[in-house]
């Protein structure tokens, strides 16, 4: 009997039968009839097609209604493609642009007539093309100067037409050029999924059993998997896609839920028992403000955790700003008042230098001792560290990655803190865990907005908290979006902030392809800005990737301490630089930048208690979405927001990197539009486990057996991210 809570450890189980159908669906896709060697290196090349199941998967992304036929005179009005029968008359070569060629025809349904026009292939076109012969156009109706006309129509004779095996509803099959120049195009997919799916029959059995499908309204496993290709409605369609995402994000989510359980199961932590004097007298003797009651949640949260002896894993979430820092130095001090020692890992150098700073200063009336630890920390100051480490005199250890070297070896790691963990590898964080016999507690920090549903889905084997309010007093960010054209009263208004003594940031895109030419844009913008903010009376600092790390600390430390007023920058500053007397914040080409970072970067001014300003610079031109990502900074300052609209524009593979969608597996569900969904087969999960906790009972082994086939050959991230 397999439990739940076992089965990723259990492998191989898989039933004789599910052996038996895995044959045929793993079939190499070149011995389908109608691929061959030519198609299937394409296939395999172009859309990862490798077997029967992968082209069985690969699913239509909309349908046409191919049973509908218009009249011409109908047509007006129509926006998606259009289907008449008719007759071909006309038929006319004319000269194009340069020495192209254009072909153009009349085609008439016996009231109305259309213009039909090629303007690549027109010899050959014209030569297949016949009259007096019933046709069936398919395309999409343009209209110019009053009438309608179609572009490379498609045009199948009637005849065969008819003879088409589709009927009703055509699958649309996303393709490429080069497919296409193989036929490979939405028939020819058609054709070929025609030929797959009766080899199929029998072979893609149920695995919900059927009250559980009955109670959640699923179509049977084959139909889905067959309609989803050709359904006769719209209707069956939706019904056949629904099926088939609900059982991706169950399964998805079932692989969240059993690493949650495993992890809880498997992992003891440190138990902190008190919460003792160095929490207590910070508190009340320390602590320069009111902690939001955003704040207070999360560290009763974390509380909780390490209270009783079980492992903590936890994301802490908050907004640019929010104050996690300020809670994780609480955490910290839990820690210590336990007889433990503390880090706090940071992904950049400046970035660490400041978490130092600030906590030493804090903690400069305790008998506390706070140390940091960079690369480039000198060799006599880093081992009086690592005695003080294994001593256990030092209590906080800051730094960067130079915390994972071997060398650094601690009395009592109770817990790590790692500061925006998007910019750490996993293999970097697994390291942590190996510093001590039992595994430290694990507070994760990020700025990266992610939407709710989506983190519960996506981070459910790591516990979450979430900070959703800033500290009061915040003045929001007057956000604007500007234009070349712009530039001079924008320089005049530097002209003023900076008259009242505040910073301005300069930011430019720095993107690895496009390396040299965004040099030249950041290096070309450093000096027009020296020169509209001459010298003596300005100070410009510059800093970029290709500076030395002495050199950027440098400029970025005479940044911080106000002796330059300007700085000019890539993204290297993108991540959690704390210069409250900044108020300015000018992105350049700002279309390039993806949302969260835009969010990211503006985050860096509103620091203070002065009003603050960020201001977008674009070209003219901007793609749709570029200008819903301009439209979304202006509109709003929510993280949340910001991030819901991200999510939209990008998908979430892209939004968690790439490592982590990989392992999403999801063909048709989009968690981003879905959450219905999402939701429903949660839900559907949730009763599953409390009717069944290990799922023993006989009718849920196919369940089971389909979770192990599907987990299979993926990577376990899930305990250490
Ligand atoms: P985050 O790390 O979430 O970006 P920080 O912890 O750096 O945010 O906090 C940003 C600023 O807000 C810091 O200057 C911090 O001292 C201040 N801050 C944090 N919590 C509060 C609070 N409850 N009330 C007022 N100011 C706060
Ligand atoms: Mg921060």
């Amino acid at each position: 009997m397999i439990s739940f809570r076992g089965i990723l450890l259990v492998k191989g189980s898989n039933s004789d039968l599910y052996l038996l159908f895995m044959s045929v669906l793993s079939t190499s896709i070149e011995y389908l009839k109608g691929v061959g060697p030519a198609k299937a290196d394409l296939l395999r090349k172009e859309l990862a097609i490798y077997r029967y199941a992968d082209l069985l998967k690969f699913y239509p992304y909309r349908y046409v209604d191919r049973s509908r036929f218009y009249k011409i005179s109908e047509i007006a009005g129509q926006s998606a493609e259009v289907q008449v029968i008719g007759q071909i008359s006309n038929i006319s070569e004319e000269q194009g642009k340069g020495r192209t060629k254009r072909l153009k025809a009349l085609f008439t349904d016996g009231e109305n007539e259309v213009e039909l026009v090629w303007f690549k292939g027109a010899k050959w076109i014209a030569k297949s093309l016949k009259l007096q012969q019933d046709y069936v156009l398919y395309g999409k109706p343009n209209q110019f100067q009053g009438a309608w006309s179609f572009a490379h129509p498609e045009l199948e004779l009637l005849s065969d037409f008819k003879q088409s095996p589709i009927k009703g509803l055509q699958p649309l099959y996303p393709s490429t050029e080069k497919l296409n120049q193989k036929g490979l195009h939405n028939k020819g997919f058609a054709k070929l999924t025609r030929i797959l799916l009766p080899q199929l029959k029998g072979q893609l059995p149920e695995f919900f059993p059927d009250y559980f499908r009955q109670r959640f309204g699923l179509m049977l496993r084959e139909e889905a998997l067959f309609k989803v290709h050709f359904p006769s409605s719209l209707e069956e369609a939706e019904a056949a896609r629904r099926r088939l995402k609900f059982e991706e994000l169950f399964f998805f989510q079932m692989e969240m839920a059993a690493q949650k359980r495993r992890h809880q199961k498997d992992l003891q932590g440190f138990a902190f028992e008190q919460v003792g004097q160095w929490f207590n007298r910070f508190y009340e003797e320390v602590l320069p403000f009111e902690l939001t009651q955003a704040q207070k949640r999360v560290l009763k949260e974390i509380r909780q955790d390490m209270r009783y002896g079980k492992h903590m894993n936890r994301l802490l979430q908050g907004d640019v700003g929010s104050g996690k820092t300020m809670v994780a130095l609480m955490a910290m001090l839990m820690a210590i008042d336990n007889g433990f020692q503390a880090c706090l890992m940071a992904p950049t150098e400046i970035l660490a230098q400041q978490h130092y700073n600030g906590i030493a200063e804090l903690l400069k009336d305790l008998p506390l001792k706070v140390a940091l630890l960079t690369g480039s920390v000198k060799a006599a100051d880093r081992r009086e560290i690592h005695a003080d480490l294994e001593s256990g005199d030092l209590h906080i250890l800051i730094g960067t990655h130079a915390l994972l070297e071997d060398k650094v070896r601690y009395k009592n790691l109770g817990l790590a803190v790692v500061d925006e963990q998007h910019r750490f590898g996993v293999a970097q964080r697994a390291k942590l865990w190996k510093k001590n016999k039992l595994p430290p507690h694990i507070l994760v920090m990020t700025a990266t907005p992610i939407p709710r549903t989506l983190a519960m889905s996506v981070y459910g084997n790591l516990d979450l908290s979430v900070i959703d309010e800033l500290p009061p007093g915040r003045k929001p960010i007057s956000t604007r979006h500007a234009y070349d054209k712009d530039r001079n009263a924008l320089f005049g208004f530097l002209e003023k902030e900076i008259a009242k003594g505040r910073q301005v940031y300069i930011v430019y895109p720095l993107i690895e392809e496009s390396e040299k030419l965004d040099y030249k844009d950041l290096m070309d913008g450093y000096e027009s800005i020296c020169r509209a903010f001459p010298r003596p009376q300005y100070q410009v600092s510059v800093v970029h990737g290709k500076m030395k790390p002495e050199d950027k600390d440098f400029e970025m430390q005479r940044f911080a301490s106000g002796k330059t007023q300007i700085m000019v920058a890539t993204t290297v500053i993108e991540v959690g630089v704390n210069v409250p007397n900044a108020s300015v914040m000018i992105i350049e080409s700002a279309e390039r930048f993806g949302l969260s970072q835009l969010h990211q970067l503006r985050g860096r001014v509103g620091r203070g208690a002065e009003q603050s300003y960020c201001i977008l610079m674009t070209g003219h031109k901007l793609s749709r979405e570029a200008r819903i990502r301009m439209e979304t900074m202006v509109r709003t300052q929510d993280g949340f927001e910001i991030a819901d609209v991200d999510l939209k524009l990008r998908g979430p593979g892209d939004m968690m990197g790439t490592q982590q969608s990989g392992n999403l597996n999801l063909h048709l569900a989009d968690l981003s539009k879905d959450g219905q969904i999402v939701e429903w087969s949660r839900r559907a999960l949730e009763e599953l486990l409390e009717v069944d906790p290990s799922l023993q009972r006989a009718d849920h082994q196919g369940i089971i057996s389909e979770f192990q086939k599907r987990k299979s050959g993926k990577v376990d991230w899930g305990r250490i991210s």
